[in-house]
C-alpha cells in the first residue's frame, strides 16, 4: 500500500538531499534565529520548500505540518537571504520565485487531521552545522498511526564499518511491508533489520551529541542496568533511529532533563523514524510503555519521553524505568 505516496515521497527527500549537500559544499551553513532561540539555515527552508512544493503538486488536500515557517523572511534583515534560499530552490525546480518559495514554506502550516504529512526539513541542525549527522525526515499519518517514512540522511555511511565511504542513505519504511536502506548515489537497496542477538555488555545505546536534549545521565544509569557500560555511540537526528534499524545500535532512549521535565516531544521529530524502527522488527514506544500518538496535535502530548529498541530488550527496558520511578 502507499505505493504512489512512496514513490513521491523518495523522489523528493532525493531532491531535499541534494540541496542540503550543495549547502554544505558551499560553507553556507550560517544561521537564522527562531523565536525559540534555536538555530536554522538556509537549508533548512530550502528543504521544506522543495518537499511541500511536491506534497501540494501530488496531494493538494493533504496537510502538512512541518518545523518551518516563512515568517521569518518577513524581517527586512532576512531579504537576501531568502533570496539566497530561493536560488537553491531554483537549482531544483528552474521556475520557483521567492513568493513561491515562501508559499511552498507555509504550507507546512498545516493542522494534523485524520490523514497528513508531517515533516522536520532538517532534524539535527546543530549536526548539520558542525558538518555531523542530519536527516530530512517526512512521514505520513493516518489516524494518528505512522504509515509511512522516509528518512534522508545524507551524510550517513552505507557500511557502518566503513565510517569515510559512501555518504548517503535513505531509509524508507511502510506498514506491513518492512523497512530498507536505500543508497542516494549508487542503484542499491537492502532490506534492513534490528539486531536481537545482543545481550549484556555487547547491547549498544546510541545517544544524541547534545547532551542538552536529553537526561544522559538517567539513560546511561538505566542503560547500565541492561548491562550497557560503555558503548555509547552519539549522533545526531533520527538517523539514530537508522543506527536501531539496520543492528548497529540496539536502544535509544530520549529522557526530559529534570529542569523540562514538561517538555513534550515534537512529532515531526519522531514519526519517520519510529516507524523505520518497528518495521525493521524492533520496538518504540515512550517511557511508560504507551504508543506514540500523532492524533494529538504537533507534539507528542500523552507520551512521556521515547525508547527505541531492538524489541527484544524492549520490556526489560521499560521495567527498569518503571521501578526506578517508584
Ligand atoms: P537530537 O539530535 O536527537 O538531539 O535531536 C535533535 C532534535 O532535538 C531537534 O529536532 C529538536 O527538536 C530537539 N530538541 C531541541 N532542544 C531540545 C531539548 N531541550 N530537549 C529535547 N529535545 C530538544
Ligand atoms: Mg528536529
Amino acid at each position: 500500500m502507499w505505493k504512489i505516496e512512496k514513490q513521491m515521497a523518495i523522489a523528493a527527500a532525493r531532491v531535499a538531499a541534494t540541496l542540503c549537500e550543495q549547502v554544505r559544499a558551499q560553507q553556507d551553513e550560517q544561521t537564522l534565529q527562531k523565536a525559540d532561540r534555536s538555530p536554522v539555515t538556509i537549508a533548512d527552508f530550502g528543504c521544506q520548500a522543495v518537499i511541500c512544493q511536491a506534497l501540494q503538486t501530488n496531494f493538494p488536500d493533504d496537510p502538512v505540518v512541518a518545523e518551518e515557517d516563512a515568517l521569518i523572511f518577513k524581517q527586512p534583515e532576512n531579504k537576501s537571504r531568502w533570496e539566497q534560499i530561493t536560488e537553491y530552490v531554483k537549482s531544483q525546480i528552474a521556475s520557483a520565485t521567492p513568493e513561491d518559495v515562501a508559499a511552498w514554506i507555509d504550507r507546512g502550516n498545516g493542522q494534523v487531521a485524520r490523514r497528513y504529512w508531517t515533516l522536520d526539513p532538517i532534524d539535527g541542525t546543530k549536526g548539520f552545522i558542525r558538518g555531523d549527522q542530519y536527516a530530512i525526515a517526512l512521514a505520513l499519518i493516518e489516524e494518528g498511526e505512522v504509515k509511512l517514512g522516509i528518512l534522508a540522511c545524507p551524510a550517513l555511511p552505507f557500511h557502518p564499518e566503513q565510517p569515510n565511504q559512501d555518504k548517503g542513505v535513505l531509509f524508507v519504511a511502510v506498514q506491513g511491508e518492512g523497512t530498507e536502506m536505500i543508497s542516494l548515489h549508487r542503484n542499491q537497496s537492502v532490506s534492513v533489520r534490528v539486531n536481537q542477538e545482543q545481550t549484556g555488555e555487547k547491547l549498544r545505546l546510541i545517544e544524541s551529541v547534545e547532551s542538552a536534549h536529553s537526561d544522559r545521565a538517567k539513560y546511561r544509569e538505566l542503560a547500565a542496568k541492561l548491562g550497557i557500560t560503555q558503548t555509547f555511540l552519539q549522533m545526531d537526528s533520527q538517523a539514530k533511529y537508522g543506527a536501531v534499524a539496520r543492528g548497529q545500535a540496539d536502544l535509544y532512549l530520549r529522557i526530559p532533563r529534570p529542569e523540562n521535565l514538561s517538555r513534550r516531544e515534537n512529532i515531526w521529530d519522531h514519526a519517520a523514524g519510529a516507524i523505520v524502527v518497528t518495521e525493521a522488527g524492533g520496538k518504540v514506544t515512550d517511557l511508560n510503555g504507551n504508543n506514540l500518538d500523532f492524533s494529538l496535535g504537533s507534539k507528542l502530548t500523552n507520551n512521556l519521553g521515547i525508547v527505541a529498541s531492538n524489541g527484544a530488550i524492549h520490556n526489560q527496558v521499560l521495567s527498569i524505568w518503571a521501578k526506578s520511578r517508584n
